[in-house]
């Protein structure tokens, strides 16, 4: 068979091989074009203070709007554009406008931090300290605007990861841990990590009005964060009752539906006027 020649150098005739490299070039090809032709759009939601309904900061997540396909959400293409490779390249343009529409926001006087996402990918890209300080100073906004979402999933690189969260607080960048409670969470290691603050996922947010575990586990992480010295934010608030049980649990700051769902940047500003 094919297979068998493939230490010969043959393996290029493995037809999975093949149809799984297409794919991906042809999905960088479509990625790129839809920089270029601005298909990709930048979405941002707010993140609130609970209790008085005031506006803290918001998350840039990005949305494809692609000519053929419609709206493609980030669950489908960013896993594809991490495999690939092009997220360093989507990352940093996602970035660059998330910081440039922010430093706008604060010309205009609305004074927040603005969360980006960033990937596993992005983390161990060798130069991205300097990369992110230089779109910062690109755009003129000052660092303790930008807050950098992170997951748990960077911590199996735990010494590597450490490093690069360290040299982005030093340059005055916050950092969140992002769906915390999902992934290598534990309270042992916490305690080392560089971060500034602790998003809890939604999967606790959820049955939290009538679920007394994720009642104890968000007390818990807010415990835990109080005595860090970190802050925490729940996110996929959808009720009423959850923020009622989130805030009888010592969790101070929520995003989700029930505040806002992501906005388009002119939505975004609407909200700004009304809520600000
Ligand atoms: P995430 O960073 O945890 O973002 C939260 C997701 O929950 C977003 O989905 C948001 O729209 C959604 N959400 C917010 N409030 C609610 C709510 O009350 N109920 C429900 N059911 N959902 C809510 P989205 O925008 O589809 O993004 C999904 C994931 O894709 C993100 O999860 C993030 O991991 C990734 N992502 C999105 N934008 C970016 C980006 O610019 N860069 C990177 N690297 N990843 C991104
Ligand atoms: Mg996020
Ligand atoms: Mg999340
Ligand atoms: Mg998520």
């Amino acid at each position: 068979s094919v297979k068998s020649q493939g230490r010969n150098g043959y393996s290029f005739f493995d037809p999975t091989m093949e149809a799984k490299s297409l794919e991906r070039i042809l999905m960088e090809n479509e990625m790129r074009k839809a920089i270029d032709q601005q298909q990709f759009h930048v979405y941002y939601q707010p993140k609130m203070d609970i209790s008085s309904q005031k506006l803290t900061g918001m998350e840039a997540l990005v949305r494809w709007v692609h000519p053929e396909l419609g709206v493609i959400s980030p669950g489908k293409f960013i896993p594809i554009a991490e495999e690939s490779g092009m997220i360093l390249e989507l990352g940093e343009w996602i970035l660059r406008e998330a910081c440039k529409q922010n430093k706008k926001w604060h010309d205009q006087g609305h004074m927040l931090k603005v969360s980006v996402n960033l990937s596993a990918r992005q983390i161990f890209q060798k130069d991205l300290v300097e990369r992110i300080i230089g779109v910062l100073e690109e755009v003129g906004l000052s660092a303790q605007w930008l807050e950098l979402e992170i997951t748990e999933s960077i911590f199996v690189k735990m010494e590597e990861a450490t490093a690069v969260l360290k040299q982005l607080r030093e340059a005055g960048i916050h950092i969140s841990i992002d769906d915390f409670g999902t992934g290598y969470s534990s309270f042992s290691y916490i305690k080392s990590l560089p971060v500034d603050t602790i998003k809890i996922d939604a999967s606790f947010i959820r049955d939290i009005h009538h679920n007394q575990e994720s009642q104890a586990i968000v007390k818990a992480i807010v415990t835990i964060a109080d005595s860090l010295q970190m802050n925490v934010i729940a996110e996929g608030i959808e009720l009423d009752d959850q923020a009622e049980a989130l805030q009888q649990n010592g969790c101070a700051h929520g995003q989700g539906y029930l505040f806002s769902r992501p906005l388009a940047t002119d939505d975004f500003e609407q909200f700004l006027a009304e809520r600000n």
